[in-house]
């Protein structure tokens, strides 16, 4: 059993630095994993884990 939470869209977002951050804390998070269809990005602040699919990539919403 994976220890990481699904992503849903919403729980992370692009910021304009280009970075993935964490929507529930707003902390940057940074690349853990890398797999053949998804990518596991781990927060700098609360240390939670978030998979996100590569199919979701292109539409996680971007921070104005
Ligand atoms: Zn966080």
């Amino acid at each position: 059993m994976s220890t990481s939470v699904a992503v849903e869209i919403g729980s992370v977002y692009w910021a304009l630095d280009g970075g993935i951050h964490h929507a529930s804390c707003g902390q940057r998070m940074v690349l853990r994993a890398r797999h053949p269809d998804e990518l596991v990005f781990a927060c700098v602040a609360c240390s939670e884990s978030v998979a996100v699919p590569v199919s979701v990539l292109s539409r996680i919403p971007v921070a104005t």
